[in-house]
């Protein structure tokens, strides 16, 4: 069978660890009830060698980094795919002005190499939880900015097994999205520019994450903001001052701190989600006539 000679092909390969039809429910943040196949890869070749035997077997995959913004289906053909590439932080120096970093890397520890660094404009990334791959695919950002003003280029793997390099561009990015990565390909590693140091960086950050701490729900199971907004206005204001915060269903509802959050307060699966996403959804169309759309990634049908 097709997946027996998958776990028997990578069982003797040692950058690869392949599960199958494991609890998948705390690979995401929303720790929705999940299982299925995982592959945690720690080299390039590792991947390479997956992606091929994966395009040769016609099996289809989906990358997860920290899954702080995908919501998993209780099961799923997909196998995720999970990068954990090595990177040794006191290799870090501030005599170049950029530096490349593997996309498994977390936003927190470049966060804690700005601190030590005083990295003028890394504080933009304070307190996302993500991956750095994660957080290029979804142009991640605070009020402070967004990654794509420091990402110089990002290293992909296509699906044919070449490796390409995305130069940065102005239209590289939009609001919450790359618009390089074609189906099937995936991040392994960026390249970020850190040009000055900012004696203010390290208080920034502290006030940012104080920040958070009170305005986001940050102890509970949660997927981050589940809308985007729309242009020049906050749907969590508008969730708010439509009188939705705290609506619920039978395991989730909608956070009293932050009403662009969804609080999962029970051992939901993504098929409550789904329809309480599109309960939220239909009252406000029907009160304000605003069509709403979702950051958080998922698939459902
Ligand atoms: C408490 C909380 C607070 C949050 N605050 C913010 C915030 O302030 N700003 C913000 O922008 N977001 C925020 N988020 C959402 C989330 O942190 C971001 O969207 C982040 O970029 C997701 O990164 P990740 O590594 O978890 O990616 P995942 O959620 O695992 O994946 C997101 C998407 O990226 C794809 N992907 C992941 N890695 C790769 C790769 N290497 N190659 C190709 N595709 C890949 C996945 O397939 C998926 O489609 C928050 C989430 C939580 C839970």
């Amino acid at each position: 069978m097709k997946n027996e000679s998958l776990i028997q092909h990578f069982n003797t390969n040692d950058s690869i660890e392949y599960f199958e039809g494991i609890d998948l429910t705390h690979l995401s943040t929303m720790r929705l009830k999940a299982s299925g196949d995982l592959a945690i890869v720690k080299t390039k070749q590792g991947l390479r060698e997956l992606v091929a035997k994966l395009v040769d077997e016609n099996r289809s995959y989906r990358l997860i980094g920290w899954g702080a913004n995908q919501l998993l289906p209780r099961t799923s053909k997909d196998l995720y795919i999970k990068l954990d590439f090595e990177y040794e932080e006191e290799s870090f120096t501030m005599d170049n002005s950029k530096t490349y970093f593997p996309a498994s890397i977390s936003i927190q520890k470049l966060i804690s190499l700005a601190l030590k660094n005083n990295i003028k404009g890394w504080e933009l990334m304070t307190g996302i939880p993500a991956s750095l791959g994660g957080a290029i695919f979804m142009n991640a950002g605070t009020k402070l900015g967004e990654i794509s003003s420091l990402v110089e280029s990002v290293e992909i793997l296509k699906e044919n097994g070449e490796i390409r390099i995305e130069t940065i561009g102005v239209n590289s990015f939009s609001y919450r999205k790359n618009n390089f990565l074609k189906n099937g390909e995936i991040i392994i590693g960026a390249t970020l520019k850190h040009v000055e140091h900012c004696e203010k960086v390290s208080n920034i950050i502290k006030e940012y994450l104080e920040y958070r701490k009170n305005s986001q729900p940050l102890r509970s199971k949660n997927c981050g903001c589940v809308f985007k907004n729309p242009e020049n206005n906050s749907i969590g204001k508008i969730i708010d001052e439509l009188g939705l915060k705290g609506m619920s269903s039978k395991n989730f509802k909608i956070s009293e701190v932050h009403a662009n959050f969804i609080e999962h307060i029970g051992n939901g699966d993504l098929e409550e989600l789904h329809f309480f996403i599109e309960e939220i959804k239909a009252q406000v169309l029907d009160k304000i006539g605003l069509m709403i759309e979702c950051e958080v990634q998922y698939s459902y049908n």
